[in-house]
């Protein structure tokens, strides 16, 4: 049995696009849907919170003239048809999955019912939450913090595009950058290292919340950070 009993995977919008790097990739889903098969078949919990980037992000809207909490619930109807197509993904392959959302839309999926999430984990069913946190000004980061603090996960997987963890600098501007295998939420905080939104990274400190930042490009690393292997960069404290 690994480290882990219940894990919060954080999947951005942006590792569903696949190389065309906007809107879906069925093809990618599905390789990562294998992935979040691999990881429920060896008996582990799994929660999975789902960006929007690759559709669409509030900011983007707001910056150029658009109404910020208007930007933002298009933001957070995007991350509602990632999730159904990562529920799709694990169906597919017969993995039981529900999403629930933090708006109402009882169509298609189940409103965000604390209670219901963690009896949907201990009936082996993957639950997806949708639509971020519900509120605009939030990022679906903060939402990974706050549903892994009530469902009380064992860690936060975070999975990033290009790089392997985290670095003192941006290590695709500077050769010289190092990897951190283990660094502080305080230290995030006091180097200003882009890792997480303040509002996530303070709830996550704030919570105690172990997180793992690992390279989603080879998927397999979802499998790996979930059992308890020492890839990427691991966060806590
Ligand atoms: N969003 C929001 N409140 C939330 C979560 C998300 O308003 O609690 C909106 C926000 O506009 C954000 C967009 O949804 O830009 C998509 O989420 P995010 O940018 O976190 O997605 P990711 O970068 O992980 O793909």
């Amino acid at each position: 049995m690994g480290k882990y009993k219940r894990v919060l995977l954080k999947l951005s919008g942006e590792s569903l696009a696949g190389d065309q790097g906007f809107g879906i990739n069925p093809v990618v889903v599905e390789a990562i849907g294998k992935q979040i098969k691999r990881v429920h078949d060896a008996g582990i919990d799994v929660a999975i919170v789902v960006g929007g980037g690759n559709i669409w992000r509030g900011l983007a809207g707001s910056a150029k003239g658009m109404d910020r909490a208007q930007a933002d619930y298009m933001g957070m109807l995007a991350t509602v048809i990632n999730a159904l197509a990562i529920q799709d993904a694990l169906e597919q392959q017969n993995v039981p999955a529900r999403v629930q959302t933090a708006i109402e839309m009882r169509q298609v999926a189940e409103p965000y019912i604390r209670r219901k999430a963690t009896r949907h984990m201990e009936k082996g069913r993957v639950v997806i939450f949708g639509a971020g946190t519900g509120n605009p000004y939030f990022s679906t980061d903060t939402t990974a913090a706050l549903r892994a603090a009530e469902i009380e996960a064992d860690v936060i997987l975070m999975g990033k595009k290009g790089t392997e963890g985290i670095y003192d600098k941006d290590p695709n501007q500077n050769d010289d950058a190092k990897k951190f295998d283990n660094i502080s939420y305080k230290e995030i905080l006091l180097r200003s290292l882009s890792v997480m939104d303040s509002t996530a990274t303070s709830l996550c400190m704030d919570n105690d919340i172990p997180l793992v930042v690992f390279k989603i490009d080879d998927f397999e690393n979802i499998y790996r950070a979930a059992i308890g292997e020492d890839i990427g960069t691991t966060v806590g404290g």
